[in-house]
């Protein structure tokens, strides 16, 4: 994909997910139409159950839609056989979820590399070094993830989802398992993975703080997304979140 880069990272084309048949039919996405832009932080927001998910999993290809097109840069994946879609997926996302998942007995750079190596890719020297430099841990990389803090496994995390440089990283609330200091230099060094690093980041969260980090918000709520914040501080987000009620209508 490198090469054709797009002004978008991630496109979906009125998306529909529907999950069961009959009287147990759930609409988890009911037309959702969005682009996400390249070298951009994005949040996504709503109330539990609204979509959020269900979008970010469609988004990466991890799940298949019932009506509507998704794209990752220029490349349709909805469509995508799955020897091809776990190529993209593996090739063109990174993924940082709440749960480290580290393997315990590879230390930190190993656990960094791990998804190439087992892809067969060899990393990018000077990009790892900045990547390492980045979430600060250049002298962690020796270090097994027993012994180093929940925040900097955490960092050990987001460096892998960046390592391979990928089109887009999608975190599903990744300060969740973070006490609120480790969870803002994770916020910090994924808004310099955007600023410095040119990358791209998508990121479920429920916390207004943490959203604010971002340049963008996406509120789902009904599994439509019913409003689009740019520049949003957390007294904005969490005025907005007031405004509505639990099913997402302005109250
Ligand atoms: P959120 O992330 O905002 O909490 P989800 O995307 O997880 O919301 O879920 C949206 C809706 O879809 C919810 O009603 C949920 O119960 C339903 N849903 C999600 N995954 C499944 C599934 N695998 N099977 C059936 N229903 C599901």
């Amino acid at each position: 994909m490198r090469g054709t880069r797009t002004a978008v990272a991630a496109r979906a084309e009125g998306v529909v997910k529907a999950y069961g048949a009959g009287e147990t039919r759930v609409v988890a996405l009911d037309g959702v139409s969005v682009d996400i832009e390249r070298g951009a932080f994005t949040a996504i927001m709503g109330p539990s159950g609204s979509g959020k998910s269900t979008l970010m999993h469609c988004l990466a290809g991890l799940d298949t839609v019932t009506a509507g097109r998704v794209w990752l840069g220029a490349t349709e994946v909805t469509g995508l056989k799955d020897r091809k879609l776990t190529r993209l997926r593996r090739d063109s996302v990174g993924f940082v979820f709440q749960s480290f998942n580290l393997l315990p007995t590879l230390n930190a750079l190993e656990n960094i590399t791990l998804p190439m190596d087992i892809a067969g890719r060899r990393p990018d020297r000077e990009w790892l070094r900045r990547v390492v430099a980045t979430v600060g841990l250049a002298d962690r990389l020796k270090h097994r993830p027993t012994e180093l803090s929940g925040g900097q496994q955490q960092r050990v995390a987001v460096a892998r989802a960046l390592a391979a440089r990928p089109e887009i990283i999608f975190g599903d609330e990744p300060t969740g398992n973070l006490d609120s200091r480790a969870g803002a230099e994770i916020l910090g060094f994924l808004r310099r993975s955007v600023d410095e690093l040119g990358q791209t980041v998508v990121m479920v969260t429920h916390d207004p703080t943490a959203a604010a980090h971002a340049d963008r918000v996406l509120y789902l709520a009904d599994g439509r997304i019913v409003d689009d914040m740019l520049n949003p501080t957390a007294d904005l987000v969490l005025d907005r979140m007031r405004r509505f009620d639990a099913r997402g209508r302005v109250a």
